[in-house]
């Protein structure tokens, strides 16, 4: 018997909804909780039509706003929260959880809404309460971060003695045939883009311009894609927990298209993140008045949603770690380990596309670890502090295959 709470109602978490409905020997019941209560409806009753699961529950709730959350916790009690709303909310959800006994996993670390500026310090900064609480909670299990930790946990483990040199390689080869959409939310997306490139060597942090370094990968079955370093998130972890490492960076690749369209977004100020006056029409037509807006959360409601792009995306996606360093045998080897998914296939199981599928799956057995007994652990963890193995396991029987190739040419 185990319970667990979704927060949010987009496109992870629909993923998430589906894949917990599949496994209802774990999940015996599920709430799925978010800002805008038809959406939860709209899932819970989708996923109950396609998996048979008996008991889905929604509820509304502003997960910026601690007590009502805490009054949510304490009437539903569940045995773990999946935080899949925004990395806004991240705070207030560990804040309600320590308030109310409950365990905590999220994809994504904390950003301020006022600073597009994202570091797991905040966070990490709960450590003691939740161990003297006697919670656990899992930071960062999606895929990237989430998945890609959790495979240099596994090479750590398993195939060297020493990881030497990481890089993250991140590409959708994928098409939505829109002019300009982003993969997930177009906010957060868009601020993660622009942020100057960071990236770890000889024990300090590089900072790049943003999108300044930039090189051809080729990835498995897609070929070669221009990639561009950027800043992100699991690298501040991964460092630490493993000090070995010489070099990290992370690379993500992108369109001559999508390119372009940001540029201009930037360009013409609709990246911004303070509020401006708006001088908007008044609903009974007699005038305007000034209204505040953010141009990033404007142009985000103009738009495409997605959560819409699902139906006639084609290719996959190829995430992957590529590793450099020290073996069990004290010889130099090179390592790949990835996982491609396919953007119709994760339509055709889910009705979203890869990006969300790729982040939805990863939440689902992480909050299977812990409601299973494999990763508990009282504090606040990033995933690569727990035993890969069985999430491994997980990935293979749950829709995201991963492979692995020995001393190759990691063209990095
Ligand atoms: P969406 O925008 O599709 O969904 C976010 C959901 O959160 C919406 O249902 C939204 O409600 C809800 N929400 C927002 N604010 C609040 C609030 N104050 N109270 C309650 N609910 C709220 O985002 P995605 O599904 O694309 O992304 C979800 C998370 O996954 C994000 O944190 C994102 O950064 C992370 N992510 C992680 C990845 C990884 O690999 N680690 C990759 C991709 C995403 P409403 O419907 O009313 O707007």
């Amino acid at each position: 018997m185990a319970k667990v709470m979704i927060i949010g109602a987009g496109g992870v978490a629909t993923v998430a909804a589906h894949k917990m409905g599949q496994n209802p020997e774990v999940f015996t019941s599920i709430m799925i909780a978010s800002r805008t209560k038809a959406k939860c409806d709209r899932l819970a009753a989708a996923v109950a039509a396609a998996t048979g699961h008996k008991d889905i529950q929604t509820a509304r709730v502003d997960a910026d706003n601690v007590p009502e959350l805490v009054g949510l916790l304490n009437d539903y009690r569940p045995d773990i929260v999946v935080n899949l709303a925004l990395p806004y909310q991240d705070l207030t959800i560990m804040e309600a959880c320590l308030q109310t006994g409950c365990n905590y996993l999220d994809t994504a670390n904390y950003e301020p809404k006022d600073e597009a500026h994202f570091e797991y310090s905040w966070q990490w900064a709960y450590r003691e309460r939740f161990e003297k609480a006697g919670l656990t909670a899992i930071l960062g299990c999606g895929f990237d971060p989430g998945v890609t930790s959790i495979y240099t946990a596994y090479a750590a483990k398993h195939h060297f003695k020493e990881i030497q040199y990481l890089d993250i390689v991140d590409c959708n080869a994928g098409d939505h045939h829109k002019a300009f959409a982003t993969n997930f939310n177009p906010e957060i997306n868009i601020r993660e883009i622009t942020q100057k490139g960071l990236y770890w060597e000889d024990g300090k942090w590089v900072e790049t311009e943003p999108l300044e370094i930039h090189k051809d990968l080729t990835y498995p079955e897609i070929g070669p894609r221009d990639s561009y370093l950027l800043h992100h998130e699991e690298i501040e972890s991964l460092v630490i927990n493993y000090p070995t490492i010489k070099r990290a960076r992370f690379w993500m690749t992108f369109g001559q298209q999508y390119l372009k369209h940001l540029e201009v977004i930037q360009n013409i100020g609709m990246s911004r993140i303070d509020e401006i006056e708006y001088e908007a029409p008044l609903a009974d037509g007699t005038g305007t008045a000034k209204v505040k807006i953010v141009p990033l959360q404007f142009l985000k409601a103009v738009l495409p949603n997605p959560q819409d792009l699902g139906e006639n995306y084609e290719g996959q996606t190829s995430i992957g770690c590529r590793i450099r360093g020290i073996g069990n045998d004290g010889k130099e080897h090179t390592y790949y380990v990835y996982n491609n998914c396919s953007h119709r296939a994760a339509y055709e199981e889910t009705g979203m596309q890869g990006v969300s599928y790729t982040t939805g799956v990863p939440a689902m057995i992480g909050a299977m670890m812990f409601l299973t007994g494999k990763w508990v652990m009282p504090g606040v963890h990033n995933v690569e502090e727990f035993d890969p193995d069985p999430f491994m396991e997980q990935l293979n029987a749950k829709g995201l295959p991963w492979h692995e190739l020995h001393d190759i040419d990691l063209e990095l």
